[in-house]
């Protein structure tokens, strides 16, 4: 029961994780899609972009924050990366708890699927 990123977070399942903040959570992604393919997620429980408020910009901002530094802790900052965030159906979000995709590792492709 209850969220599969809040899980993750308080260690109730496992997860492969990269990073840990009082802020953020990063960690892989169980299907790849990239060679580097991690999760970056706020430890508080945001479901999705179309519910955020202005209260929330600094932790969602932080989100692209660590995704940059785990970009240069990753070896992706020279060749470049993808940051994405799903929102809704239509874009495929599958977990309803606000992640940052960091992609990298190989050539990706423009405009995305
Ligand atoms: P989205 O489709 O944008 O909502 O992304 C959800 C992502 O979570 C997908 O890329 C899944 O592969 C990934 N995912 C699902 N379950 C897990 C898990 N237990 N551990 C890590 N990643 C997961
Ligand atoms: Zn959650």
């Amino acid at each position: 029961m209850g969220c599969l990123f809040c899980n993750i977070i308080e260690k109730k399942i496992p997860g492969d994780i990269v990073y840990e903040d009082e802020h953020a959570v990063a960690f892989r992604d169980i299907r790849p899609v990239a060679p580097t393919h991690v999760l970056v997620v706020p430890r508080k429980h945001l479901a999705a972009i179309h519910d955020l408020t202005a209260e929330d910009a600094l932790t969602v901002g932080n989100l692209f924050v660590v995704a940059r530094k785990l970009a240069d802790q990753l070896g992706l900052t020279a060749a470049g990366y993808r940051l994405v965030v799903n929102d809704g159906d239509a874009a495929g979000q599958t977990v309803h708890h606000i992640h940052v995709h960091l992609l990298g590792g190989r050539n990706l492709s423009w405009p995305p699927g």
